[in-house]
């Protein structure tokens, strides 16, 4: 059997023809930019967020960039980000000039730790980026308060968390902003780039839209210096398509999920992800943990089951960052997790007999090498 990691493929099969009436009707008017598409989809998508607007944009790192950039984060300034998380989360607070400072994450949840957070907070500190990572959202009622006694602002990177919700809220309401993408593997993807902000704070929201398209609201004068970072209308029409399947979906991947967790929950050489109460994830990654990830990982490829890793370094030993001097061992949660992770198939679309060869091959893989429950330091 051949299970891939991702079946972008099967997904687009189901709706190809209600998206392909609308890609015709925006060729036939040349409209590409802008337009009723796009306009629809920002309504809708700050409906379904609980979030006041919904700014489009040209991919999740740019959502995070003009996010700092619209809260006047800058050169001197501190942004703390988890140090397990994709890199764009800090490459967005460096573009604007801003450093990023890492934070070890929880070792049941993957999100960041609101005590290492609070013990990271200086003077310079002016935003915390909270990760929900793989589809959970992380502490916020902790992190909001964290933000609020010190007077910083909380941002949420939602990238991996479209609908996900944290005590009956959504992931994109919480924060004064939140970034998401809507790259073609994330939980709701473009048929190419595409990505969003989400925002309660009307004035913010007027600055990120005009950061977006040169810093303009009229064409020619420009208020400030911005970016090219619009949503085209291919994209915008595609998406607001799959919006309406997006809750559907997501219930499916929470199925996958109950699948895994009790097929491989008496397996002793598994780690499996915890789900936190107060939240409802939506699975963008299922990820364990076992001893001797690359040879499962290989011998799995060998039965033709494809995984992924993530993230395969943390932040703070990337080539990109080493300027920033942290050294191995600063982060003993990370470091710990990273050489066991591994991310199994989890896509809507998955069949519960792939789901079945996957475990009973996990499983058979893993038997008598209990998952260390140690922090061990790395290296
Ligand atoms: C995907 C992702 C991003 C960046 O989104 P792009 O659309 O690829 O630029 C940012 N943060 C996290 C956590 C992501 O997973």
């Amino acid at each position: 059997m051949e299970v891939p990691f991702l079946d972008l493929k099967a997904q687009h099969q189901s709706i190809k023809s209600k998206i392909l009436p609308k890609w015709e009707e925006i060729l036939e008017n040349a409209a590409f930019v802008g337009g009723p598409h796009l306009d629809a989809f920002e309504k809708r998508f700050a409906e379904h967020c609980g979030a006041e607007q919904c700014i489009a944009v040209g991919n999740g790192t740019d959502a995070l960039q003009l996010i700092f950039d619209a809260l006047g984060i800058g050169h001197g300034d501190e942004v703390i980000v988890p140090d397990n998380t994709f890199i764009a989360t800090a490459e967005a607070v460096s573009k604007v000039g801003g450093t990023p400072v890492f934070v070890d994450v929880l070792p049941d949840t993957y999100n960041i730790d609101p005590e290492k957070v609070e013990a990271a907070i200086t003077p310079k500190t002016k935003c915390i980026v909270p990760v929900h990572l793989y589809g959970q959202t992380a502490d916020m009622d902790t992190i909001l308060e964290i933000g609020n006694r010190h007077g910083i602002f909380v941002v949420e990177d939602s990238a991996q968390a479209h609908l996900a919700e944290y005590k009956g809220r959504r992931a994109g309401s919480m924060g004064i902003a939140a970034g998401f993408s809507f790259y073609p593997g994330k939980n709701l993807g473009a048929c190419g780039e595409a990505g969003a902000i989400t925002t309660s704070d009307l004035d913010l929201a007027a600055r990120i839209r005009q950061l977006r398209d040169h810093g303009s609201s009229q064409k020619y004068v420009h208020q400030q210096v911005g970016y090219n970072s619009r949503c085209d209308a291919l994209q915008a029409a595609a998406l607001l398509v799959k919006l309406d399947h997006l809750p559907a979906w997501n219930e499916a991947r929470r199925a996958n999920a109950r699948l895994y967790l009790g097929q491989l929950e008496a397996e002793e050489g598994i780690r499996l992800p915890i789900v936190n109460r107060d939240c409802l994830p939506v699975w963008h990654l299922f990820v364990i943990q076992v001893e001797d990830r690359n040879a499962v990982q290989r011998e799995l490829r060998d039965r033709g089951i494809a995984t992924a890793l993530h993230y395969p370094i943390p932040l703070h030993m990337q080539e990109a960052y080493k300027f920033l001097g942290y050294d191995r061992g600063a982060f003993p949660v990370t470091e710990s997790y990273t050489e066991r992770l591994l991310s199994l198939p989890m896509y809507p679309e998955l069949s519960a007999d792939q789901i079945h060869y996957v475990c009973e091959n996990v499983k058979e893989l893993v038997a008598g090498k209990p998952v260390s429950k140690g922090v061990a330091l790395a290296g």
